[in-house]
């Protein structure tokens, strides 16, 4: 359904030298950096069915080869073991760079990491978009809002972002790697795109990975009390997976750099979100006051009014019919677990 350009594919193609892939054929050679992790898996599957080449560049950091496996011996799909920080040479029409840890446990495990995943990645991969002549897009994050003065936030909001808290390294490193794809979108002319993603949920994520919707699913499927941090009164609004997956693709494939917001408006607070879950989940459930991390953003909601007009984007699946899907995943890896297999 997403119109594909086979301008850009040929251009690509009589610039690299190499077979094209795009003439009469509606196909591409797309990269996907982290398509091993949880939103990039997502967006490979939807590539490969539309009848992409897809390469994954991974370093299986966060990642997991279970997320891909299905596509293993599809000889449409490819995945490599590599580290973004380092360079690599590559053909392709399109780069969809997402490696970089996402949650927060994860990304303040070793800052320095994270910083350069975001920096030196970023920078590589531009690189990359440069001599190639590919079309590159970034995945950013809301988090380059900070603790938002402004509510909701639009993309013309400039952030409120402590530059040497312990969320710097991962929002700092984002508003950098925005400001890298600017500049060799100004300077050397790659086609650009940026997405402003808010927090996203859905099957694949890390069990154990700190993040709020993760944790309270499994928590609530192990029969443990849901961990609320803080008086549980700071909000979040909730992305589910498939939504952000065809707002990359539109932006991707669309005429307009961004940076655009990719979120789902409706707005929760962290008790709110532990009631949905034990709607969902358990009506047993109970919660557990925990002490908040330092530097927690108050609130959070996308203004998804720029998304919605120049991409024709917005999401179709609210936190109550998106939660249930992603619990019987989370159920089968606990499971799993508790029989040893690990996962
Ligand atoms: P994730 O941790 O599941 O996936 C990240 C992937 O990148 C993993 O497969 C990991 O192994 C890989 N990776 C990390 N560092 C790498 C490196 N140096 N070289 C190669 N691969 C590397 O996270 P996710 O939720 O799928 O997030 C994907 C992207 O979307 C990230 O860039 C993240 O910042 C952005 N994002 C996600 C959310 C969200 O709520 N999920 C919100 C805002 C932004
Ligand atoms: N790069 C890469 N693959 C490529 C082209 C470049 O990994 O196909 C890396 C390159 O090693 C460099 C970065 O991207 O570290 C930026 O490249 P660019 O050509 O813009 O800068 P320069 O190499 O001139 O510093
Ligand atoms: N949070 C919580 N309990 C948890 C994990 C997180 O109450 O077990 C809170 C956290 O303090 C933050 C919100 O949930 O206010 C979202 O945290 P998350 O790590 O999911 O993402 P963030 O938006 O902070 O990147």
């Amino acid at each position: 359904s997403v119109p594909l350009t086979h301008t850009s594919t040929v251009t690509t193609s009589y610039k690299t030298g190499r077979v094209p892939v795009g003439i009469g054929k509606k196909r591409m050679r797309i990269v996907v950096t982290g398509g091993a992790g949880f939103v990039g898996s997502h967006l490979v599957d939807k590539l490969i069915k539309r009848g992409d080449d897809v390469i994954v560049i991974d370093n299986f950091f966060t990642g997991r080869k279970e997320n891909v496996m299905h596509h293993f011996g599809n000889h449409r799909f490819e995945l490599i073991r590599h580290d973004v920080v380092e360079p690599i040479l590559l053909e392709v029409d399109q780069i969809y760079h997402l490696a970089c840890p996402a949650s927060p446990v994860h990304y303040k495990y070793n800052p320095v990491k994270t910083i350069k995943t975001n920096v030196m990645g970023t920078l590589n991969m531009l690189g990359l978009a440069k001599r190639i002549g590919a079309r590159f897009l970034l995945t950013s994050t809301s988090e380059v809002y900070g603790d938002p003065l402004e509510h909701p936030q639009k993309e013309t909001y400039w952030g409120h972002v402590n530059p040497i808290g312990v969320r710097s390294c991962y929002d700092e490193g984002k508003r950098t790697a925005e400001t890298l794809t600017m500049d060799y979108h100004r300077g050397a002319g790659v086609e650009v795109r940026i997405a402003r993603i808010f927090n996203t949920y859905g099957p694949r994520m890390c069990l154990d990975d700190g993040r709020v919707v993760s944790n309270f699913v499994s928590q609530a499927i192990r029969r443990q009390p849901m961990t609320v941090y803080g008086d549980g009164k700071q909000t979040r609004s909730f992305q589910y997976v498939s939504d952000l997956v065809d707002g990359l693709m539109a932006l991707m494939e669309g005429e307009h750099i961004g940076p655009f917001n990719l979120g789902n408006p409706g707005e929760f607070t962290m008790l709110e979100l532990a009631e949905v879950v034990k709607e969902v989940i358990d009506p047993s459930a109970t919660i557990e006051f925990r002490a908040n991390t330092a530097d927690d953003p108050h609130k959070r909601k996308p203004d998804i009014s720029k998304a919605k007009e120049l991409l024709n984007w917005e999401p179709k699946v609210p936190l109550r019919e998106g939660l249930p899907l992603m619990v019987n995943d989370f159920r089968n890896r606990i499971l799993n677990e508790d029989e040893g297999k690990g996962n």
